[in-house]
């Protein structure tokens, strides 16, 4: 299970994704409204954890707009204002359900397990696969055919991204961004030694899909023809 944490307060940010993890949550955390989109429509999360008072675009722009897409998300909305007023207009906009700060951390772990329990059609998606790959999302175990490896977390995440944008070039930059962080000093090294950790798992697993370097800009999975 993926969740997307948007929230700009940074010690609330890595406390919520602290004790998803340690729920056997996945978590990717962001801090402003935009990014929250970008995330949102780029990755396939199983819920959304939306502060409504972010930089760029305020929380109930943001489900505004991903609904206006399309998207169908479970949204949990965590508003610092108490009024009536914003809960309806976050229910109104689109949000599943919201809490109000402060919140006891234990309150909103028992909200998403309820909301990742109804996502739509009740069926919980936790495997994306690609050509003969399947990568369980859950686990990070990674199998073609019978065959089947453990990823580390890093190798899990870079293999993630590139499956999430099928036969698109996903930049050396974005996989910075996304894995390491905006600020880290992760450079295109890291990028290299964690795909060079993926091919050789996949030349275990004896898969025929190929990481394709492009030069100068990043990589794309190929599904190699058989
Ligand atoms: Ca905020």
């Amino acid at each position: 299970m993926n969740i997307l944490i948007v929230e700009d307060e940074v010690s609330l940010s890595n406390a919520i994704k602290k004790i998803m993890e340690q729920h056997g949550y996945l978590a990717d955390a962001v801090y402003d409204g935009a990014s929250a989109i970008d995330y949102a429509t780029g990755c396939a999360y199983d819920l959304i954890i939306l502060d409504v008072m972010l930089p760029k675009l305020d929380g109930f722009e943001v489900v505004r707009r991903l609904r206006a897409g399309g998207l169908q998300t479970p949204i949990l909305m965590l508003t610092a204002r108490a009024a009536t007023p914003d809960k309806v207009t976050g229910l109104n906009s689109g949000a599943d359900d919201y809490m109000t700060k402060p919140f006891e951390i234990e309150e909103l772990l028992a909200r998403v397990n309820a909301l990742t329990r109804r996502t739509p059609g009740g069926l919980v998606i936790d495997t994306v696969t690609f050509g003969d790959l399947t990568l369980n999302v859950r686990n990070a175990v990674l199998a073609c055919g019978n065959a089947s490896v453990q990823l580390s977390r890093k190798e899990f995440e870079v293999l993630k991204l590139l499956m999430y944008h099928p036969s698109t070039t996903v930049t050396k930059e974005l996989l910075i961004v996304k894995i390491w962080g905006a600020d880290s000093e992760a450079t295109d090294n890291n990028v290299e030694v964690y795909i060079s950790f993926l091919r050789k798992k996949l030349r275990y697993l004896k898969s025929q899909v190929l990481i394709r370097n492009i030069q100068k800009i990043g990589y794309r999975l190929e599904a190699e023809p058989a």
